[in-house]
């Protein structure tokens, strides 16, 4: 069975298939919510981080998690008061991917970063048409769900 090409076929769509095919929409905060809305954002969308943008402009500056969270709560900060943009890891430490980078690529950084989600990116582009480097928007979420649900979508009998 290992040796079928319609197997290998199955195994090449893994190096071959891209992010923008299999990512989620995002679930963004700005940097001045709270840590309790945050994680009331993290039950009502059910996801396990939140990426942080700027208010203004809609820049990425950062990642905030569940153990972030529950870290800052445990502590001695006002929940209500406080912002995430205190407990969130921040740019440029942010690991995030491109759409049109492979599935595979996503996964080898959810690995080799031991986190769970990255955020998809783009360049803002300015008045003149040229992407601006250091100004990341974010246009989606590729999680370790969005990986496993292609292994597990791959046609392979078992
Ligand atoms: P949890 O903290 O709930 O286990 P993660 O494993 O995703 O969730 O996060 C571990 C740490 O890495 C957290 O401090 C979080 O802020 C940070 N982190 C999460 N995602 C990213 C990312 N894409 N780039 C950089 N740091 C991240």
């Amino acid at each position: 069975h290992l040796q079928d090409n319609s197997y290998l076929a199955e195994i090449n769509k893994l190096y071959t298939k891209e992010v923008a095919e299999v990512k989620s929409v995002p679930v963004v905060v700005t940097e001045k919510t709270s840590i309790y809305n945050a994680i009331t954002t993290l039950f009502l969308e059910d996801v396990g981080s939140l990426f942080v943008v700027d208010e203004e402009d809609k820049n990425l500056v950062g990642v905030i998690s569940r153990k972030d969270l529950l870290k800052i709560t445990i502590g001695d900060a006002d929940i209500n008061q406080v912002p995430v943009s205190v407990a969130m890891t921040r740019m440029p430490n942010i690991i995030t991917i491109r759409a049109d980078d492979t599935v595979l690529l996503a996964a080898k950084r959810l690995v080799n970063y031991e986190i769970d989600a990255l955020p998809v990116v783009e360049n803002f582009i300015d008045e003149s048409g040229e992407p601006l480097e250091d100004k990341l928007k974010v246009i989606g979420r590729v999680s370790k769900t969005n990986i496993t649900r292609v292994l597990a979508d791959l046609g392979l009998e078992m």
